[in-house]
């Protein structure tokens, strides 16, 4: 195809965006407007038009599966598209360390950690830190490690922050649990997720030259859903960017449903600050969806108060009726939701797959699946705990991992004892304190056992082990990764363990199959390239759950036209022509998290928009009347965003008779927001105390918060008073009144 027909196929403001060759541009607009399109079609244009190679250009993306959809897109437009660099920030990370890692003291073979190693980690080292008492989860001090990777900021950062507590961590004790985190994880030739992106930018600060050869690589630079990027990978972009300054970003701000998680929304605000130069391409049509989708899109999003203004017009008619129907409990609304999909597949001819069921937390989908089978509805789960979280495959990982990186400490301590191997916990401590003293890894230690006589008793044992493992790390560098899988579940004495186990054993034994199918396919995919059981295992690692291959493996058996079930933050970016949001209730959505965070409701908001703008033709929203949750069956309460589009929707009863709809109103359901903290801002409805904030207190005077822990009844503030020092106050019954 040649070069004008392709701009043919957008409107003129995205033609005018695709068309744009050098320096930084900002493409922005609300859902459906073609953003992602016009990403692609610019790609194919510069290939195309303006004879740029194909290797020059980068376009990161959310997940491993939107990248993979887009090059297959961009290669249908233009040939030579199969050979752009797309890939996530992490995946890119990860590349690129492993290409030029050892610059900046990592050494070959580094695994990476997910949550659960960072957790085994910090398990360890927790205890001995002053201030962090027993009761701590390391769940809290992950939060803290990520949130501060995710800002860049380093254990001394955290020091001079002058916070006295860190999500109600003393500041001292969070820095020491951070310093000492990492440098347990350094030693083990590890590192996790934040690094990926915190590793990458350090490296590109300290050694220019790396970064010169990345930005050969990467002369054209595309960031979709900028709305979501955080601050390190803000800074990995802009680096990236600084040579050549061809910088094109997409997104909207009223996507943004990341910042529990770092997102920074200034990011894609100050763009033009950062780039004062940057083209603004503003898209106003939305072809996604229906009229009536859309304005019960743009009537919600309108209530939030921190936002741009945007216009987002319609290209498509009114369509369906949008519908609610309030369900008498979480069974009964799976039900109808089953019984729709039904109609809808028998009646109107709609395949399963145009059809997605979204919700707001992986917990909901259990019961919506049963009402699915009960009428054989095939459904394929997307996210949830996925196949690479399964015990018996992160065993098999652990045991491929250690054959790797003889230093992985933390999966010899995950494998040791599976299948038992005569080593006990007194023996393993024993062990652990030699491999400390003498610096060096546990399996060095195993190795040494006998020899060095650390264990009094059994000291073969380990060496057996040890033994074992040097087999493995041999056949890790001579067999292909499916092949070498086998070896290990096999030698390992995994295969003996699970025929032990009855019929849960063969369970696990046909999700190890599968793990070995996984790797087949992969090879598959990976032909021609090298292709190890190290890169496997890094891809394994780097699977977010919207990635095809984990959910190949965790639906398999699944037919090919399926419904799928995902939460709204999985389906970001996707579009589906029937989409149904479930739980559509106080609590729920808004979920009961938000109701006390800062933000935390315009965010839902948000999330919901991303949900409502997912559908294209017809859109159904459920609630419960009560529902089950944590083993307890409560009333439910509508959710408040019903009633900000009240007048858009059908109300439909069990039947699919449209009925009045009468508010189960969230007015009476109250959240334990203290009295006091309302209206200290005008966004105070759903806001609890951020810090900072000034106080009056009846004994106390005036005072400033400092810092702020826990949540609902139980949340504390630290505040400094200049007639009183600096107190802490259970705001339920401080009386704190805005000063
Ligand atoms: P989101 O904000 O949800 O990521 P987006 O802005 O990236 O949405 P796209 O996914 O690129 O939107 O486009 C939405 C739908 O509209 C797609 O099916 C796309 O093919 C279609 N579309 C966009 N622009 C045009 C156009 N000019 N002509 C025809 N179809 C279009
Ligand atoms: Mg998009």
């Amino acid at each position: 195809m040649s070069a004008p027909d392709l701009l043919s196929q957008l409107n003129p403001t995205q033609a005018q965006a695709a068309d744009h060759f050098t320096g930084p541009a900002l493409v922005i607009a609300g859902a459906g407007s073609g953003k992602t399109r016009t990403l692609i079609y610019r790609m194919a244009h510069l290939i195309g038009h303006y004879g740029v190679n194909p290797g020059e250009i980068l376009a990161v993306t959310f997940t491993n599966k939107a990248a993979a959809e887009m090059r297959e897109r961009a290669s249908h437009l233009v040939p030579g598209a199969d050979k752009l660099w797309m890939s996530t920030f992490h995946s890119a990370g990860v590349r690129i360390l492993r290409a030029y890692g050892e610059h900046i003291g990592l050494r070959r073979g580094f695994v990476i950690y997910d949550d659960d190693d960072q957790l085994d980690i910090l398990k360890e080292i927790m205890g001995s830190i002053p201030g962090i008492g027993p009761e701590t989860s390391p769940r809290v001090v992950r939060g803290i490690l990520d949130r501060a990777k995710s800002n860049l900021l380093t254990p001394g950062d955290l020091d001079r922050s002058g916070e006295p507590f860190i999500s109600g961590i003393p500041r001292e004790a969070a820095a020491e649990a951070y310093r000492r985190y990492e440098a347990r994880k350094k030693g083990q030739n590890a590192i996790d997720f934040g690094d990926l992106i915190t590793e990458t930018v350090r490296l590109f600060h300290e050694v220019p030259g790396v970064l010169n050869a990345v930005q050969n690589r990467a002369k054209f630079i595309h960031v979709d859903e900028y709305q979501d990027t955080n601050k390190a990978q803000y800074e990995l972009t802009r680096l990236l960017a600084s040579r050549d300054r061809n910088l094109l970003v997409v997104g909207d701000p009223d996507q943004s449903i990341y910042r529990f998680r770092g997102a920074d929304i200034q990011n894609i605000l100050d763009f033009q600050k950062d780039y004062a130069d940057a083209k603004v391409y503003l898209l106003e049509h939305n072809y996604r969806s229906s009229a009536r989708v859309l304005t019960i899109a743009n009537k919600l999003i309108e209530n939030n108060a921190e936002r741009l203004d945007k216009t987002l017009k319609p290209v498509k008619e009114d369509g369906h009726p949008v519908v609610f129907h309030r369900a008498t409990d979480h069974r009964a609304e799976g039900d109808f939701v089953a019984e729709w999909l039904t109609r809808l597949h028998n009646l109107e001819g709609r395949k399963f797959t145009e059809m997605a069921i979204l919700y707001r937390t992986n917990a909901q989908s259990r019961v919506i699946e049963e009402s699915l089978r009960r009428v054989q509805i095939p459904a394929k789960i997307v996210g949830g705990v996925g196949f690479y979280d399964r015990r018996e495959i992160k065993d098999i990982l652990a045991y491929a991992r250690l054959a790797i990186n003889p230093s992985d400490d933390v999966a010899l301590r995950r494998i040791i004892g599976r299948p038992r191997r005569g080593i006990g916990d007194t023996a393993l401590e024993k062990l652990l304190e030699w491999a400390r003293i003498n610096g060096t890894s546990l399996l060095t230690a195993c190795a040494r056992a006998e020899e060095d006589r650390i264990l009094d008793r059994g000291a073969g044992k380990p060496v057996e082990f040890a033994r074992l493992m040097e087999a493995m790390s041999d056949a890790a560098d001579n067999y292909e990764p499916a092949q070498f899988l086998r070896y290990v579940i096999e030698t390992s004495g995994y295969l003996d363990l699970l025929r032990q186990e009855g019929p849960e054993g063969a369970v696990r034994m046909e999700n190890l199959d599968e793990l070995i199918n996984a790797a087949q396919e992969w090879a598959q995919e990976h032909e021609g390239t090298v292709g190890t059981i190290a890169d496997f295992l890094d891809d394994a690692a780097l699977l977010s759950s919207v990635d095809d291959m984990r959910t190949k493996a965790e639906n398999k058996g699944a037919p090919e036209d399926a419904v799928t079930l995902m939460t709204m933050h999985n389906a970001k970016g996707l579009e589906f022509p029937v989409v149904f949001i479930v739980g559509a209730e106080e609590g729920l959505l808004p979920s009961r998290g938000a109701l006390v965070e800062a933000g935390g409701i315009e965010e839902e908001r948000r999330l919901f928009y991303v949900g409502i703008t997912r559908a294209m033709e017809r859109l159904f929203l459920t609630a419960a009347q009560n529902r089950m949750q944590f083993g307890k069956t409560n009333a439910a309460e509508d959710s408040r965003f019903l009633e900000e589009i009240e007048g858009h929707f059908d109300t439909v009863d069990p039947y699919g008779q449209v009925v009045e709809y009468r508010a189960k109103t969230w007015k009476t359901y109250r959240p334990t927001v203290p009295a006091a903290v309302k209206n200290t801002s005008p966004m105070t409805a759903d806001m609890a105390y951020r810090g900072g904030e000034k106080v009056k207190h009846p004994k106390f005077g005036e005072g400033q918060v400092l810092a702020v822990a826990g949540l609902g009844d139980r949340q504390e503030v630290t505040v400094h008073f200049p007639s009183a020092g600096t107190k802490k106050l259970l705001v339920k019954f401080a009386n704190l009144s805005p000063a």
